[in-house]
Protein backbone atom coordinates (compact mmCIF):
# COMPACT_ATOMS: atom_id res chain seq x y z
CA UNK A 1 0.00 0.00 0.00
CA UNK A 2 1.38 3.41 -0.85
CA UNK A 3 2.73 5.60 2.38
CA UNK A 4 -0.26 7.88 3.03
CA UNK A 5 0.88 11.24 1.91
CA UNK A 6 1.78 13.66 5.27
CA UNK A 7 1.90 17.36 3.39
CA UNK A 8 0.18 19.37 1.21
CA UNK A 9 3.91 20.46 -0.40
CA UNK A 10 6.34 18.36 1.71
CA UNK A 11 9.46 20.95 0.06
CA UNK A 12 7.72 24.14 0.95
CA UNK A 13 6.62 22.78 4.66
CA UNK A 14 9.84 21.10 5.49
CA UNK A 15 11.54 23.76 4.17
CA UNK A 16 14.59 24.50 6.57
CA UNK A 17 14.37 28.11 7.94
CA UNK A 18 17.03 29.86 6.20
CA UNK A 19 16.04 28.93 2.87
CA UNK A 20 12.34 30.08 3.90
CA UNK A 21 13.78 33.39 5.08
CA UNK A 22 15.64 33.84 1.40
CA UNK A 23 12.95 33.27 -0.51
CA UNK A 24 10.81 35.54 1.62
CA UNK A 25 13.44 38.63 1.10
CA UNK A 26 14.00 37.60 -3.17
CA UNK A 27 9.49 37.71 -3.26
CA UNK A 28 9.42 40.73 -0.47
CA UNK A 29 11.92 42.59 -3.00
CA UNK A 30 9.62 41.40 -6.26
CA UNK A 31 6.80 42.51 -4.53
CA UNK A 32 7.85 46.09 -3.21
CA UNK A 33 9.23 46.73 -6.50
CA UNK A 34 5.80 45.87 -8.22
CA UNK A 35 3.88 47.60 -5.91
CA UNK A 36 6.17 51.22 -6.27
CA UNK A 37 6.18 50.55 -10.73
CA UNK A 38 2.69 49.71 -11.07
CA UNK A 39 0.05 51.29 -8.39
CA UNK A 40 0.06 54.74 -7.55
CA UNK A 41 -1.20 53.95 -3.88
CA UNK A 42 1.85 52.41 -3.04
CA UNK A 43 4.29 54.94 -5.27
CA UNK A 44 2.83 57.29 -2.97
CA UNK A 45 2.92 56.27 0.46
CA UNK A 46 6.60 54.89 -0.03
CA UNK A 47 7.41 58.57 -1.70
CA UNK A 48 5.80 59.92 1.62
CA UNK A 49 8.09 57.77 3.98
CA UNK A 50 10.83 58.78 1.60
CA UNK A 51 12.38 55.11 0.58
CA UNK A 52 12.27 53.36 -2.50
CA UNK A 53 12.39 50.13 -3.31
CA UNK A 54 16.23 49.27 -3.74
CA UNK A 55 16.28 50.18 0.06
CA UNK A 56 14.28 47.00 0.83
CA UNK A 57 16.79 44.35 0.26
CA UNK A 58 16.10 42.06 3.92
CA UNK A 59 13.38 41.14 6.43
CA UNK A 60 15.06 43.78 8.40
CA UNK A 61 13.97 47.02 6.07
CA UNK A 62 10.53 46.11 6.30
CA UNK A 63 10.18 48.24 8.90
CA UNK A 64 11.43 51.17 7.07
CA UNK A 65 7.80 50.62 5.02
CA UNK A 66 4.56 52.82 5.88
CA UNK A 67 1.75 50.82 7.97
CA UNK A 68 -1.17 50.69 5.90
CA UNK A 69 -5.03 50.42 7.83
CA UNK A 70 -7.01 49.00 6.29
CA UNK A 71 -10.09 51.13 7.73
CA UNK A 72 -8.49 54.64 6.56
CA UNK A 73 -6.28 53.83 3.58
CA UNK A 74 -6.77 51.38 2.04
CA UNK A 75 -10.52 51.47 1.77
CA UNK A 76 -10.86 54.56 0.83
CA UNK A 77 -8.02 54.42 -2.27
CA UNK A 78 -9.86 54.64 -5.74
CA UNK A 79 -9.74 50.64 -6.79
CA UNK A 80 -6.99 51.54 -10.15
CA UNK A 81 -4.60 53.44 -7.60
CA UNK A 82 -4.77 49.77 -5.52
CA UNK A 83 -4.39 47.89 -8.60
CA UNK A 84 -1.28 46.38 -10.47
CA UNK A 85 -2.46 44.74 -13.40
CA UNK A 86 -4.65 46.03 -15.82
CA UNK A 87 -8.26 45.17 -14.97
CA UNK A 88 -8.95 42.58 -17.64
CA UNK A 89 -6.60 40.35 -16.03
CA UNK A 90 -9.41 40.70 -12.82
CA UNK A 91 -10.35 37.50 -12.73
CA UNK A 92 -12.46 37.56 -9.24
CA UNK A 93 -13.98 39.90 -7.16
CA UNK A 94 -14.79 39.36 -3.04
CA UNK A 95 -14.99 42.18 -0.57
CA UNK A 96 -14.46 42.04 2.90
CA UNK A 97 -17.42 42.70 5.30
CA UNK A 98 -19.23 45.91 5.79
CA UNK A 99 -19.62 45.68 9.31
CA UNK A 100 -17.14 48.70 9.84
CA UNK A 101 -18.49 50.95 6.63
CA UNK A 102 -18.24 50.47 3.46
CA UNK A 103 -17.49 46.91 2.00
CA UNK A 104 -14.02 46.63 0.89
CA UNK A 105 -13.45 45.15 -3.05
CA UNK A 106 -10.55 42.48 -3.22
CA UNK A 107 -9.18 41.05 -6.46
CA UNK A 108 -7.51 38.70 -7.76
CA UNK A 109 -6.20 37.57 -10.75
CA UNK A 110 -6.11 34.43 -12.52
CA UNK A 111 -2.76 33.24 -11.31
CA UNK A 112 -4.05 34.69 -7.75
CA UNK A 113 -6.86 32.52 -7.73
CA UNK A 114 -4.58 29.28 -8.35
CA UNK A 115 -2.61 30.25 -5.54
CA UNK A 116 -5.32 31.22 -3.17
CA UNK A 117 -6.69 27.64 -4.11
CA UNK A 118 -3.10 26.53 -3.30
CA UNK A 119 -3.43 27.86 -0.23
CA UNK A 120 -7.01 27.51 0.91
CA UNK A 121 -6.34 23.38 0.20
CA UNK A 122 -3.08 23.12 2.30
CA UNK A 123 -4.59 25.04 5.27
CA UNK A 124 -6.86 22.24 5.41
CA UNK A 125 -4.53 19.77 4.88
CA UNK A 126 -2.83 21.22 7.86
CA UNK A 127 -5.78 20.91 9.83
CA UNK A 128 -6.21 16.78 8.77
CA UNK A 129 -8.73 16.67 6.26
CA UNK A 130 -8.44 14.47 3.29
CA UNK A 131 -9.95 14.01 -0.07
CA UNK A 132 -11.77 10.57 1.81
CA UNK A 133 -13.38 13.36 3.98
CA UNK A 134 -16.87 14.94 3.17
CA UNK A 135 -17.41 18.42 4.51
CA UNK A 136 -19.93 20.74 5.28
CA UNK A 137 -18.83 24.77 4.63
CA UNK A 138 -21.09 26.57 6.85
CA UNK A 139 -20.20 29.76 6.29
CA UNK A 140 -20.98 30.26 2.85
CA UNK A 141 -17.49 31.62 1.39
CA UNK A 142 -16.94 30.40 -2.17
CA UNK A 143 -13.25 30.23 -1.71
CA UNK A 144 -13.66 27.60 1.28
CA UNK A 145 -15.84 25.42 -0.60
CA UNK A 146 -13.49 25.40 -3.92
CA UNK A 147 -10.04 25.04 -1.45
CA UNK A 148 -11.57 21.77 -0.30
CA UNK A 149 -12.76 20.78 -3.70
CA UNK A 150 -9.21 21.75 -4.99
CA UNK A 151 -7.30 19.33 -2.43
CA UNK A 152 -10.06 16.78 -3.67
CA UNK A 153 -13.07 16.48 -0.73
CA UNK A 154 -16.23 15.52 -1.58
CA UNK A 155 -18.37 19.25 -0.86
CA UNK A 156 -21.40 19.63 0.13
CA UNK A 157 -22.61 23.33 -1.37
CA UNK A 158 -23.62 25.76 0.87
CA UNK A 159 -27.22 26.34 -0.82
CA UNK A 160 -28.07 22.81 -0.55
CA UNK A 161 -30.46 22.85 2.17
CA UNK A 162 -31.26 26.93 0.82
CA UNK A 163 -30.07 27.85 4.16
CA UNK A 164 -32.04 26.12 6.47
CA UNK A 165 -30.47 24.69 9.31
CA UNK A 166 -32.30 21.35 9.74
CA UNK A 167 -32.27 20.37 6.08
CA UNK A 168 -28.77 21.15 5.87
CA UNK A 169 -28.57 18.73 9.21
CA UNK A 170 -30.54 16.38 7.65
CA UNK A 171 -28.53 15.98 4.40
CA UNK A 172 -25.30 15.93 6.07
CA UNK A 173 -26.37 13.11 8.09
CA UNK A 174 -27.39 10.97 5.07
CA UNK A 175 -24.29 11.52 3.39
CA UNK A 176 -22.07 11.42 6.05
CA UNK A 177 -20.25 14.70 6.64
CA UNK A 178 -17.09 13.86 8.21
CA UNK A 179 -15.54 17.31 8.16
CA UNK A 180 -17.60 20.41 9.40
CA UNK A 181 -16.44 24.16 8.55
CA UNK A 182 -18.24 26.61 10.50
CA UNK A 183 -18.07 29.92 13.24
CA UNK A 184 -17.24 28.00 16.86
CA UNK A 185 -19.82 29.74 18.32
CA UNK A 186 -22.55 28.26 16.04
CA UNK A 187 -20.93 24.69 16.10
CA UNK A 188 -22.44 23.91 19.92
CA UNK A 189 -25.92 25.19 18.23
CA UNK A 190 -25.52 22.80 15.71
CA UNK A 191 -24.70 19.69 17.73
CA UNK A 192 -27.77 20.48 20.07
CA UNK A 193 -30.16 21.14 17.28
CA UNK A 194 -29.39 17.76 15.98
CA UNK A 195 -29.52 15.70 19.04
CA UNK A 196 -32.87 17.31 18.91
CA UNK A 197 -33.60 15.90 15.84
CA UNK A 198 -32.72 12.88 17.18
CA UNK A 199 -28.65 12.63 15.22
CA UNK A 200 -26.24 10.80 17.53
CA UNK A 201 -23.65 13.03 17.05
CA UNK A 202 -20.81 11.70 19.37
CA UNK A 203 -20.86 8.27 17.65
CA UNK A 204 -22.00 9.64 14.18
CA UNK A 205 -19.16 10.61 11.19
CA UNK A 206 -18.40 14.37 12.40
CA UNK A 207 -14.29 14.26 13.47
CA UNK A 208 -13.33 17.46 12.73
CA UNK A 209 -14.17 20.83 13.01
CA UNK A 210 -12.89 23.63 11.09
CA UNK A 211 -13.06 26.62 12.95
CA UNK A 212 -12.81 29.75 11.79
CA UNK A 213 -13.51 33.45 11.94
CA UNK A 214 -13.42 34.57 15.56
CA UNK A 215 -11.57 33.22 18.82
CA UNK A 216 -13.14 31.31 21.08
CA UNK A 217 -12.55 30.11 24.79
CA UNK A 218 -10.45 27.04 25.15
CA UNK A 219 -12.98 26.08 27.61
CA UNK A 220 -15.52 26.01 25.65
CA UNK A 221 -13.59 23.92 23.05
CA UNK A 222 -12.82 21.61 25.31
CA UNK A 223 -16.53 20.91 26.52
CA UNK A 224 -17.54 20.38 22.84
CA UNK A 225 -14.58 18.29 22.14
CA UNK A 226 -15.53 15.81 25.18
CA UNK A 227 -19.52 16.04 25.02
CA UNK A 228 -19.17 15.41 21.24
CA UNK A 229 -16.03 13.86 20.18
CA UNK A 230 -15.10 15.61 17.93
CA UNK A 231 -11.67 17.66 17.00
CA UNK A 232 -11.81 21.07 16.99
CA UNK A 233 -9.03 23.08 15.35
CA UNK A 234 -8.31 26.56 13.27
CA UNK A 235 -7.16 28.39 10.57
CA UNK A 236 -6.68 31.97 10.22
CA UNK A 237 -7.22 34.50 7.38
CA UNK A 238 -9.92 36.35 5.78
CA UNK A 239 -11.10 37.64 2.09
CA UNK A 240 -8.60 40.33 2.18
CA UNK A 241 -5.42 38.31 3.00
CA UNK A 242 -6.09 34.86 1.78
CA UNK A 243 -4.51 32.40 4.43
CA UNK A 244 -2.09 33.50 6.55
CA UNK A 245 -1.87 30.06 8.90
CA UNK A 246 -3.17 26.65 10.35
CA UNK A 247 -3.53 24.44 12.93
CA UNK A 248 -1.55 20.81 12.73
CA UNK A 249 -2.15 17.77 14.38
CA UNK A 250 0.14 18.93 17.38
CA UNK A 251 -2.49 21.71 18.74
CA UNK A 252 -0.13 24.22 19.16
CA UNK A 253 -1.02 27.00 17.50
CA UNK A 254 -0.59 28.33 14.13
CA UNK A 255 1.62 27.09 11.25
CA UNK A 256 2.15 30.60 9.19
CA UNK A 257 2.96 30.37 5.46
CA UNK A 258 6.10 31.65 5.63
CA UNK A 259 6.63 31.43 2.26
CA UNK A 260 3.08 33.19 1.22
CA UNK A 261 3.20 35.88 4.35
CA UNK A 262 5.48 38.22 6.72
CA UNK A 263 3.96 38.67 9.48
CA UNK A 264 4.84 41.11 12.38
CA UNK A 265 3.03 41.99 15.67
CA UNK A 266 3.11 45.80 16.67
CA UNK A 267 2.01 47.58 19.58
CA UNK A 268 -1.82 49.11 18.30
CA UNK A 269 -1.13 52.48 20.21
CA UNK A 270 2.18 53.48 19.54
CA UNK A 271 3.02 50.95 16.79
CA UNK A 272 6.78 49.96 17.98
CA UNK A 273 7.30 46.25 16.53
CA UNK A 274 7.51 43.19 19.15
CA UNK A 275 9.09 40.26 19.75
CA UNK A 276 8.31 37.12 19.53
CA UNK A 277 5.98 36.04 22.40
CA UNK A 278 4.40 39.87 23.30
CA UNK A 279 0.76 40.00 22.54
CA UNK A 280 -0.47 43.00 19.45
CA UNK A 281 -1.78 43.41 16.49
CA UNK A 282 -0.95 41.59 13.40
CA UNK A 283 0.50 43.46 10.49
CA UNK A 284 0.94 41.11 7.47
CA UNK A 285 2.94 41.60 4.38
CA UNK A 286 1.59 39.09 1.14
CA UNK A 287 4.31 37.72 -0.97
CA UNK A 288 1.81 36.40 -3.29
CA UNK A 289 -0.50 38.39 -4.54
CA UNK A 290 0.19 40.17 -7.93
CA UNK A 291 -3.24 41.99 -8.46
CA UNK A 292 -3.39 43.51 -5.06
CA UNK A 293 -0.19 44.06 -3.51
CA UNK A 294 -0.97 44.06 0.40
CA UNK A 295 2.24 45.52 2.02
CA UNK A 296 2.30 45.71 5.71
CA UNK A 297 -0.81 45.60 5.95
CA UNK A 298 -2.43 46.23 9.78
CA UNK A 299 -5.10 43.49 10.23
CA UNK A 300 -7.07 44.77 13.18
CA UNK A 301 -6.42 41.10 15.10
CA UNK A 302 -4.98 40.47 17.92
CA UNK A 303 -2.21 37.64 18.64
CA UNK A 304 1.39 36.60 19.47
CA UNK A 305 3.93 34.73 17.36
CA UNK A 306 4.92 31.98 19.58
CA UNK A 307 8.74 31.93 21.08
CA UNK A 308 10.36 29.08 18.30
CA UNK A 309 10.19 25.47 18.69
CA UNK A 310 10.27 22.82 16.06
CA UNK A 311 7.16 21.16 15.72
CA UNK A 312 6.38 17.17 16.04
CA UNK A 313 4.97 17.19 13.06
CA UNK A 314 8.04 18.50 10.75
CA UNK A 315 6.55 21.15 9.57
CA UNK A 316 9.65 24.18 9.97
CA UNK A 317 7.16 27.34 10.31
CA UNK A 318 6.70 29.01 12.86
CA UNK A 319 3.72 29.36 14.73
CA UNK A 320 1.03 32.28 15.96
CA UNK A 321 -1.55 31.99 18.94
CA UNK A 322 -4.62 31.92 17.96
CA UNK A 323 -6.50 35.16 17.34
CA UNK A 324 -7.74 36.60 20.69
CA UNK A 325 -10.22 39.23 19.40
CA UNK A 326 -9.71 42.78 17.55
CA UNK A 327 -7.30 45.47 18.64
CA UNK A 328 -10.08 47.75 18.95
CA UNK A 329 -11.43 45.66 21.89
CA UNK A 330 -8.67 45.53 24.15
CA UNK A 331 -8.99 47.13 27.95
CA UNK A 332 -5.81 47.92 29.35
CA UNK A 333 -6.19 47.07 33.16
CA UNK A 334 -2.57 47.13 35.07
CA UNK A 335 -0.16 46.69 32.07
CA UNK A 336 -2.52 43.19 30.91
CA UNK A 337 -4.17 42.86 27.98
CA UNK A 338 -7.98 41.88 28.23
CA UNK A 339 -10.02 41.07 25.87
CA UNK A 340 -13.81 39.62 25.66
CA UNK A 341 -12.93 36.00 25.43
CA UNK A 342 -10.98 36.48 28.47
CA UNK A 343 -14.31 36.80 30.13
CA UNK A 344 -15.89 34.31 27.66
CA UNK A 345 -12.88 31.52 29.65
CA UNK A 346 -14.44 32.64 33.24
CA UNK A 347 -18.05 32.38 31.84
CA UNK A 348 -17.48 28.96 30.43
CA UNK A 349 -15.98 27.62 34.08
CA UNK A 350 -19.06 29.16 36.27
CA UNK A 351 -21.76 27.64 35.70
CA UNK A 352 -24.42 29.71 37.60
CA UNK A 353 -23.07 32.72 35.02
CA UNK A 354 -25.29 33.02 31.67
CA UNK A 355 -23.16 33.88 28.25
CA UNK A 356 -24.35 38.11 28.06
CA UNK A 357 -21.81 40.34 29.80
CA UNK A 358 -20.17 43.54 29.01
CA UNK A 359 -16.99 45.44 30.10
CA UNK A 360 -17.40 48.58 30.59
CA UNK A 361 -14.39 51.42 30.04
CA UNK A 362 -15.57 54.68 31.58
CA UNK A 363 -12.13 56.54 31.20
CA UNK A 364 -9.53 57.00 28.63
CA UNK A 365 -5.97 55.14 28.70
CA UNK A 366 -5.10 52.58 31.28
CA UNK A 367 -7.53 50.88 34.19
CA UNK A 368 -6.57 50.08 37.75
CA UNK A 369 -9.84 47.57 38.15
CA UNK A 370 -11.53 45.78 35.66
CA UNK A 371 -15.11 46.54 35.55
CA UNK A 372 -17.71 44.08 34.07
CA UNK A 373 -21.69 43.13 34.31
CA UNK A 374 -22.18 40.06 33.90
CA UNK A 375 -25.58 38.30 33.92
CA UNK A 376 -26.24 35.34 36.07
CA UNK A 377 -28.79 31.94 35.83
CA UNK A 378 -31.69 31.79 37.51
CA UNK A 379 -30.59 28.81 39.75
CA UNK A 380 -28.02 31.33 41.14
CA UNK A 381 -29.75 31.93 44.58
CA UNK A 382 -26.60 33.45 46.24
CA UNK A 383 -25.58 36.51 44.56
CA UNK A 384 -22.67 38.09 47.18
CA UNK A 385 -21.20 34.64 47.65
CA UNK A 386 -21.38 34.45 42.90
CA UNK A 387 -19.80 37.79 42.96
CA UNK A 388 -17.11 36.52 45.22
CA UNK A 389 -16.15 33.81 43.17
CA UNK A 390 -16.08 35.49 39.98
CA UNK A 391 -14.16 38.33 41.06
CA UNK A 392 -11.40 35.66 42.55
CA UNK A 393 -11.31 33.98 39.36
CA UNK A 394 -9.97 37.01 37.58
CA UNK A 395 -7.74 37.84 39.92
CA UNK A 396 -6.35 34.60 39.87
CA UNK A 397 -6.67 33.34 36.17
CA UNK A 398 -6.07 36.75 34.36
CA UNK A 399 -4.12 38.28 37.65
CA UNK A 400 -6.33 41.78 37.54
CA UNK A 401 -8.89 43.28 39.98
CA UNK A 402 -12.16 43.26 38.79
CA UNK A 403 -15.73 44.72 39.86
CA UNK A 404 -18.27 42.52 38.90
CA UNK A 405 -21.65 43.69 38.71
CA UNK A 406 -23.95 40.62 38.52
CA UNK A 407 -27.47 41.02 36.83
CA UNK A 408 -30.75 38.88 35.86
CA UNK A 409 -30.24 36.90 32.52
CA UNK A 410 -31.60 38.54 29.56
CA UNK A 411 -31.50 42.13 31.04
CA UNK A 412 -28.22 43.18 28.84
CA UNK A 413 -30.22 41.81 25.34
CA UNK A 414 -29.37 40.62 22.05
CA UNK A 415 -28.00 42.50 19.33
CA UNK A 416 -28.94 42.66 15.84
CA UNK A 417 -25.76 41.25 14.60
CA UNK A 418 -22.93 41.03 16.88
CA UNK A 419 -22.94 41.55 20.41
CA UNK A 420 -21.37 44.76 21.76
CA UNK A 421 -18.36 43.36 24.25
CA UNK A 422 -16.92 46.63 25.05
CA UNK A 423 -18.74 49.49 26.12
CA UNK A 424 -17.19 52.62 26.90
CA UNK A 425 -19.12 55.40 29.14
CA UNK A 426 -16.82 58.54 28.68
CA UNK A 427 -17.09 61.02 25.78
CA UNK A 428 -14.14 60.36 23.02
CA UNK A 429 -12.47 63.44 21.24
ZN1 LIG B 1 3.03 21.25 13.43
Amino acid sequence: MAKERKYWDEELETMSLDNLRKLQEKRLQETVSRAYEKTRFYRQKFDDAGVKPQNINTLDDLQKLPLIRSSEDFRKAPIPDRLAVPMEEVKYLESSSGTTGVPMAVLWSGTDWKNLMDAEARARWTLGTRPSDVVHVLTGFPCCQMGYQHLGAMVMAFSAGRGVLDNQIRLGQMVGVSVLEYLPSLVLKYFERATEMGYDIKNGSIRLISALGEGWAEAYKRRVEAEYDVIFRTLYGSVDAGLIGAQCESGKGLHTFLDLVITEIIDPETEEVLSPGQEGELVITLLWPEATPIIRYRTGDVTKILPYEPCSCGRTHPRMSMVRGRAVQITKVKGENILPIDVEEIIAVIPELASDYQIIVDKPGELEVLKVKMEYKPEAKDQKALKRKVEDAFDKDLGVESDVELIPIGTLGREKFKATRVVKTYNEK
